[in-house]
């Protein structure tokens, strides 16, 4: 996708303060320090447009991204940051999950997992909720040149073992993925999934293609 302008059009928490737009929205997901505004960074060519934080409890705002005057990536709270209250961890799920559920103009979601490490719950639980949501979503795995190739097809299924049956991911480009043709059993959502890396650029084009098509 070739970026022709960008500008930060929103960022809140409010609801009501979300763009009253009829563009199509890709919304990227993911626990706290899963590396989403280095995807985001990446998807836009700049080197700091969305923050990388230090702190990783920073980012408490919904952020739409309104790309090339056209449709907007929205960047939403990273989960699963360990230093805040319970109350605060709540009212965040509540805001993502309202998001996720209701927003009319919602065309797909970017789920962001850490390909180093095991999905947390609340990975488990967000998928479960994409799943249940019907929307079109799509598995990212962060990091990708810390696992090496060989070892992708074991960490997908291993990563099925632990959606146990509500969601199964097809490994992208679906030649990688031996099990691309099976087709999933009835009431399995099959999602793709593709590796990503900030470092590499590895994914970037076929993420770009999966958001294209939606918007
Ligand atoms: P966020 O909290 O989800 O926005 O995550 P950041 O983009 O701030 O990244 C968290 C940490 O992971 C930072 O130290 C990044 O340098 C690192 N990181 C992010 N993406 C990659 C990647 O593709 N490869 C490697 N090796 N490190 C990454």
């Amino acid at each position: 996708m070739k970026i022709r302008s960008l500008r930060i059009a929103c960022t809140t928490l409010d609801p009501a303060r979300f763009p009253n737009s009829p563009w199509a929205e890709i919304a990227v997901a993911g626990r706290s320090n899963v590396g989403k505004s280095s995807v985001l960074n990446t998807l836009f060519e700049r080197k700091n447009y969305a923050r990388i934080s230090k702190d990783p409890g920073k980012t408490r705002t919904i952020n739409f991204y309104a790309v090339n005057d056209r449709f907007y990536l929205v960047d939403l709270p990273g989960y699963g940051f360990a230093r805040i209250s319970a109350e605060t961890r709540t009212q965040w799920t509540n805001v993502i999950y309202a998001y996720l559920e209701k927003r009319p103009t919602l065309a797909g979601v970017v789920q962001l997992i850490d390909s180093r490490h095991e999905p947390s719950k609340e990975d488990v639980g967000m998928i479960e909720r994409l799943a249940a949501s019907g929307r079109s979503f799509i598995i990212v795995f962060t990091k990708a040149d810390k696992i090496s190739r060989s070892d992708r097809p074991r960490a997908i299924r291993d990563f099925n073992e632990s959606l146990s049956g509500v969601a199964r991911l097809v490994q992208l480009p679906l030649e990688h993925s031996g099990a691309a043709a099976s087709g999933a059993p009835a009431g399995v959502v099959e999602a793709p999934a593709l590796f990503f890396s900030a470092k590499t650029d590895e994914g970037k084009e076929d993420l770009w293609r999966w958001i294209a098509e939606r918007i």
